[in-house]
């Protein structure tokens, strides 16, 4: 293999486009003939400058984002969005409306615990999150101070196909893990965020797109550095943003246009999850996907080995073990649920879930 680099399955952070690592590469220590690296340079830059201002307008023109919305890129993670958006766009009197399918729900309504109302819509803890709802638009309050879901359950395998309509009260969606993987209407949408390091670039950058209005919304008497509002006014610049990051983040969304924008991304990414799950529907339960057919993630693809007989466990460890041994890294499920899983976000070459999906018959054969 080119640079003894490994199929990486890992959940986050992941693959990110080889092409781009190579120009990173090459303009790691003079970027642009600036004699210095993006690392290096004031984030007040004429060089800088640019680079913020094209991955800002590559988002947006990715995403057809309309001026009513802002484009911010934040630090502390998707899991300071847990916080940050009670705390800017809760109203009092007015409960939130959650959507509760799994891990990364259930971190957020962890923090709507420490003072906020909530209103469940919707829990899959009885069917351990096997499935995404199907939600009708008058399951959801029009009194709610905003409604809230994650777009695909990186843990559990799970994605929306179809998002839910909420009328004049602002959904919410945490899109860390398929943020684009495929083209959505940001109209339907209050503000949808997502840390990069699984679509978008490496660790330390969040996105969050939000509507003007809401960016509003939060009292001013918040900590400075928990207002929307002071980013929006800042530029994504009020502190020193996570400059090398967003620069990365900026090639990779490069990347996703030449790769045909965001219906050419969905296209590879629905061919790639397809050998995987192909490749366990076919083994006559070998393998076995908990997750119910049409809420399938084309992200993170989660599977047993035998479910229920005494040598499951052993058999997983064995897998991880063996197709580690031959360059298909990171395959282990998340300690939470247990079993296998293969993150195939869209820099994961279609090679790669070849690869794993041939070992995976060859693993059957020798352990049936
Ligand atoms: C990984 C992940 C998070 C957590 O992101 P951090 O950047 O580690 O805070 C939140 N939500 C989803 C859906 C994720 O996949």
């Amino acid at each position: 293999m080119k640079y003894q680099r490994a199929f990486n399955f890992s959940a986050g952070p992941a693959n990110l486009p080889e092409s781009v690592l190579e120009k990173v590469r090459d303009e790691l220590l003079n970027y642009k003939g600036t004699g210095m690296s993006v690392m290096e340079m004031s984030h007040r830059s004429k060089p800088y400058d640019e680079i913020h201002a094209n991955a800002i307008a590559n988002l947006r023109k990715l995403l057809g984002i309309s001026d009513q919305y802002e484009v911010l890129f934040l630090q502390g993670g998707a899991s300071l969005q847990f916080a940050m958006v009670p705390m800017n766009l809760y109203i009092q009197g007015k409960p939130v409306d959650m959507v509760h399918t799994g891990n990364w729900t259930e971190m957020p309504i962890k923090e709507l615990k420490k003072g906020f109302e909530m209103r469940s819509v919707y829990s899959g803890e009885v069917d351990k999150f096997a499935k995404i709802p199907t939600l009708l638009d008058s399951a959801f309050s029009p009194n709610a101070s905003y409604a809230y879901l994650c777009s695909n359950n990186t843990i559990e395998g799970t994605q929306f196909k179809v998002f839910p309509k909420t009328g004049s009260v602002p959904l919410i969606a945490d899109m860390s893990s398929d943020f684009l993987s495929k083209p959505f209407d940001m109209n339907q949408f209050g503000m949808v965020f997502a840390g990069a390091q699984k679509n978008l670039g490496p660790a330390g950058v969040t996105v969050v797109i939000i509507r003007k209005d809401l960016v509003e919304r939060g009292s001013d008497k918040l900590p400075t550095m928990m207002q929307y509002r002071t980013h929006a006014k800042g530029d994504s610049r009020y502190n020193t943003p996570p400059s090398f990051g967003i620069y990365v983040c900026g090639l990779v969304l490069e990347w996703i246009l030449e790769q045909g924008g965001l219906v050419g991304i969905e296209k590879q990414n629905e061919k790639k999850a397809q050998v995987l799950y192909t490749a366990i529907d076919e083994s006559q339960g070998f393998y076995h996907c908990p997750v119910e057919k049409n809420s399938r993630s084309l992200m993170n693809v989660v599977w047993r080995i035998k479910p229920g007989s005494p040598d499951c466990e052993k058999l997983e460890e064995a897998f991880v073990k063996e197709a580690k041994a031959v360059g298909l890294s990171e395959l282990k499920g998340h300690r939470l649920v247990g079993g296998l899983r293969a993150s195939i976000y869209n820099a994961h070459p279609l090679e790669g879930t070849q690869a794993l999906a041939e070992f995976m018959r060859g693993f059957m054969k020798k352990n049936s």
